[in-house]
């Protein structure tokens, strides 16, 4: 029983391989028919030999080897379209040739070197081929996957459906129907040429075949084996025709599926393609053997035998299999043995190649697998690094800005600062200066002194004060108004101010009442001040205001080498030698003296030992 159903699935794998086979000689020939790709003329004669050599290499090779020796001598004049189409063309030759390794060498290098997709697709594909041929299924799918990127950029129609074809072929080569058929349909919906047409239809039927989808309508196939025959390509016809045969033989239709094919072996002998009619008999032989036709049975299995293909192919295994039991039916038991240990045998190599095909495209779809994980992680990684700088970037900025900010925060904290330190200083300017005369008010000429005083009491140097009042003012007033009165208080200011040092304090104590403090001065220094200053006032020009005002004052003088370093002191008996100045007449200076002064006898002890002893200067002028 166990035996019966292995028999069943090796019958049935058998059968699908002989379609895989067939197809891989139309994947060859898919190869050789690619059609003529028109490049850049740029030398007439080299360009027509380049046509001929295109159009000879799949249907006369000895043309075709002649023609590339012609243009390998020519080379020099090619252009670098033409000599990488030459190129091309020689590494195409050694495939033909089965130099295998020198023909992927050349397209390689072809591909490599040239910027031309056309050609480095063209290359690819060839490469894909000869991997396929030489039975190198990993190499050709990695190198399949490579040249399929270059799709989309392929303007040639005839050579995108080549690209395409020579995918559609390797998948169904590898088991990989699904993606067989996905290539296939590709071509057929850009509606290729008719030869384009043909092969596309004969693999889109092979992977619906080997997927058990073929459509139970027949026309369909019959249309596609028609349009295969019109276009002569006899070898693609009977493969699509020997997958109807294997339908129809699969469901019961046994006599119509010998009668298709062997209808069609003639033709299918002159063709000369020994995988087809291989394929071809050893099916024939199955299909005898079941009918209970051993002998004819028996010719086609050693014809197909006879064909001698390489490879370890499933009509090897199936014609075999043929043999050992028409042998074993006719209980020839010797001969079924030894027909029995060749088919085991090759159905192993058979079944081992499958294997081998499909673990290729697992190990080729694992390698693209982690290309593209490696790809996502190096794409993950890359946003990263983008995230980071673009962090780093905004971080820079924000320093900028804090920057910005805090030189904008210091700026306006410096320029308030210094607004407040203006308002303050035309505050105090405002607190201390007389509004009138500009020059210290009652409060800070009283402080001023009293630092002075003090400074000046700590260094033992003198200091002596001035008061003064001017004389009638009131009249002045009186007569010629207030604004002449307040512009006589101003001259009087500037005159003696005009008299005084830096050092030196001048405030207006009240109405026209001021008072000198004449820093590191003695009496009689202060006494000839006072003096000068009398002058002064008295010689103050009216005419500016239109009137003539005789200006006066009376002063009083005293210092602190007789009045001592108390301010109030200095200023109360300066304020009794003005009002002496008064009571003499006015208009002149009397000076505060001490009795023992006069006899040379001065003490600096301020207060009691001295004696008030006005002396007055000046007169009112007459
Ligand atoms: P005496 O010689 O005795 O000092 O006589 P006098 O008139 O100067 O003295 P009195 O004290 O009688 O008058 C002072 C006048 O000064 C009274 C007042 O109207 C005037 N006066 C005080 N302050 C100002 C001021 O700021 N501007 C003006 N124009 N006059 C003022
Ligand atoms: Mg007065
Ligand atoms: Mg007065």
């Amino acid at each position: 029983m166990a035996t019966r159903r292995k028999r069943n699935k090796v019958t049935t794998v058998g059968r699908r391989a002989t379609i895989r086979t067939i197809l891989r000689c139309g994947m060859l020939s898919f190869a050789l028919c690619l059609p003529f790709l028109a490049m850049a003329a740029a030398s007439p004669g080299l360009e027509t030999l380049l046509q001929q050599a295109e159009e000879a290499r799949s249907s006369d090779p000895h043309r075709f080897q002649r023609l590339l020796g012609e243009l390998e001598q020519q080379i020099d004049r090619a252009d670098k379209a033409q000599r990488e189409q030459i190129e091309y063309l020689r590494a195409y030759g050694f495939s033909f040739r089965g130099h295998y390794d020198e023909a992927i060498r050349h397209a390689r290098a072809l591909m490599e070197s040239s910027t031309n997709p056309e050609i480095q697709f063209r290359a690819g594909a060839l490469i894909v081929n000869t991997h396929a041929l030489r039975r190198q299924f990993t190499d050709g799918l990695r190198q399949l996957e490579q040249t399929l990127t270059l799709v989309d950029k392929i303007q040639s129609a005839k050579l995108r459906h080549h690209g395409l074809g020579v995918a559609s072929y390797l998948y169904n080569q590898v088991g990989q129907y699904r993606l067989g058929l996905r290539y296939a349909d590709r071509i057929l919906e850009e509606e290729p040429d008719a030869r384009t047409l043909c092969f596309a239809n004969q693999a889109r039927f092979d992977s619906l075949y080997n997927l058990g989808e073929l459509p139970s309508d027949d026309d369909i196939v019959v249309e596609a084996i028609n349009q295969c025959d019109a276009s002569h390509e006899t070898v693609t016809a009977n493969g699509i025709r020997l997958i109807l045969a294997k339908k129809w033989a699969e469901s019961n239709r046994r006599k119509q599926a010998i009668a298709l094919m062997d209808g069609h072996l003639k033709e299918i002998e002159e063709t000369g393609y020994t995988h087809l009619i291989a394929q071809v008999k050893a099916f024939l032989a199955e299909l005898l053997l079941d009918a209970g036709e051993y002998a004819a049975a028996e010719t086609y299995a050693n014809e197909s035998l006879a064909q001698n293909t390489p490879g370890s192919t499933s009509s090897l295994a199936s014609a075999y299999k043929t043999m050992y039991q028409i042998a074993e039916a006719r209980k020839d038991s010797e001969t079924a043995l030894v027909y029995y240990r060749r088919y085991a045998e090759a159905d192993r190599a058979y079944l081992n190649e499958v294997k081998a095909r499909e673990l290729a495209y697992q190990m080729v779809r694992q390698e693209i697998l982690e290309k593209s994980q490696q790809i996502q992680r190096l794409d993950s990684q890359n946003q990263l690094l983008k995230l980071q700088r673009k962090v780093e970037k905004q971080a820079g900025q924000n320093t900028r800005l804090i920057i910005i900010l805090l030189v904008v925060l210091l700026a306006t904290i410096a320029y308030w600062a210094y607004k407040t330190k203006r308002v303050q200083v035309s505050l105090k300017h405002l607190a201390e200066t007389d509004a009138l005369t500009g020059i210290c008010n009652r409060h800070h000429f009283t402080q001023s002194a009293g630092r002075t005083l003090s400074q000046c009491e700590r260094n033992g140097e003198e200091v002596a004060v001035i008061m003064f009042d001017l004389d009638h003012f009131k009249s002045i007033n009186d007569r010629f108004g207030h604004p002449a009165g307040d512009w006589v208080l101003k001259q009087v200011a500037q005159v003696c101010q005009s008299l005084c040092r830096r050092i030196d304090v001048l405030g207006r104590l009240g109405g026209e009442e001021f008072a000198m403090l004449m820093y590191g001065c003695d009496l009689r220094s202060a006494i000839r001040l006072a003096e000068d200053c009398r002058t002064r006032i008295a010689s103050i020009d009216t005419s500016e205001i239109g009137q003539r005002i005789q200006v006066t004052a009376s002063f009083g003088v005293t210092s602190t080498a007789i009045s001592g370093y108390v301010l109030q002191r200095l200023l109360s008996d300066a304020d009794r030698m003005l009002y002496q100045s008064k009571a003499q007449g006015r208009n002149r200076v009397t000076a505060f003296r001490a009795a023992s002064q006069d006899d040379g006898e001065a003490s600096h002890t301020p207060g009691a030992s001295w004696t008030e002893v006005a002396e007055t200067q000046g007169a009112r002028p007459g």
